[in-house]
């Protein structure tokens, strides 16, 4: 039977530890404190910082939203961030993506201070994910770290098999190719130059996709072993406004061991792992 890979079993579990972490840390006056800059009205946008903020402080954190104009200038958007950084008491800050197009060329990673770049996006960071860092050591990036605490939930083995991940981003498939090498996985990273994307796809024993097509992957990407794990990263809006990932869930579910749903799966693993580097920010300030 297919196991449908639900993100709210693992969330209910990681809660009462971070919960727990938490009231530890007010006993000693520090609350777990984050910052997320908000640039123009995109409504996505506004819906993902509402669920950070909404998360954050159901474990008993802080978060701010601060909303700022679309057409803040690029030297305003640099000051703004570099005075948000020298903030007292903070503890994590992150920019929102995307920023509208004026602002879309600044690496936003590395205009963040490494100790407080909670979404894992800064240089060093990503340094750390690359030379295999112990966990806990550096800011992991929220959603390949989110993947792999559900893969590891539901003790879906990584060492030694094959993973195929379709999306080459900063912010999803490079690190999560990285981050599941240095947990033995052989990786294959596709992208829109691949030829054959259905070689690799085929030939996986856990497919990743996080390229934003609306139900790319059908059946005939995958094998007829029913064995293969199939995760969504992919948010995406139908044309009749609802969400849905990048593989073609109806079409595919009975024919996989596992699949992650959209809603519902990797999205909420990403905002659990940025309450995990949060608090790992803030243990790091006692
Ligand atoms: P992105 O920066 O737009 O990158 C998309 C990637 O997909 C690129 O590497 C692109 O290849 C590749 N691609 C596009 N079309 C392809 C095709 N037909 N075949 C193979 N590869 C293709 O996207 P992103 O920021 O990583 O986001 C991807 C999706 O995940 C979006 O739907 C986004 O909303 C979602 N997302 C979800 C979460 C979450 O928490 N669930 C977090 C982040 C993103 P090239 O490099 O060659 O252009």
């Amino acid at each position: 039977m297919t196991k449908i890979l639900y993100a709210q079993p693992v969330r209910d579990k990681i809660i009462v530890d971070l919960k727990s972490r938490i009231k530890i840390l007010k006993r000693k006056n520090i609350t777990p404190w984050l910052k997320v800059v908000l640039v123009g009205d995109d409504p996505s946008s506004h819906i993902y910082t509402r669920n950070k903020k909404k998360f954050i402080e159901k474990i008993g954190g802080k978060c701010d939203i601060i909303k700022v104009e679309s057409s803040i200038k690029e030297l305003q958007f640099r000051q703004l961030i570099e005075s948000l950084s020298l903030e007292k008491g903070l503890h994590g800050l992150l920019i929102q993506l995307p920023l509208p197009n004026h602002l879309s060329h600044i690496d936003v990673g590395n205009l963040i201070d490494s100790n407080l770049d909670v979404d894992g996006l800064n240089s060093s960071n990503i340094g750390e994910l690359l030379k295999n860092k112990e966990p806990g050591k550096y800011f992991c990036p929220c959603t390949p770290k989110g993947i792999l605490t559900l893969l590891q939930y539901y003790d879906i083995p990584i060492s030694g098999k094959n993973v195929c991940i379709l999306g080459r981003s900063l912010i999803v498939g490079k690190p999560l190719a990285n981050l599941l090498t240095n947990y033995n996985a052989t990786v294959t990273t596709c992208h829109s130059k691949t030829e054959n994307i259905e070689e690799c796809t085929k030939r996986a024993d856990l497919i990743i996709t996080a390229i934003g097509k609306p139900r790319f992957l059908t059946k005939k990407f995958i094998n007829k072993s029913g064995n293969q794990i199939l995760v969504d990263v992919g948010i995406n809006k139908t044309s009749d406004g609802k969400l849905c990932g990048d593989i073609d869930f109806e079409e595919i579910q009975k024919n996989v061991a596992g699949i992650t749903p959209v809603p519902g799966g990797v999205g909420p693993m990403t905002i659990l792992s940025l309450a995990q580097n949060l608090l790992q920010a803030a243990e790091k300030s006692l």
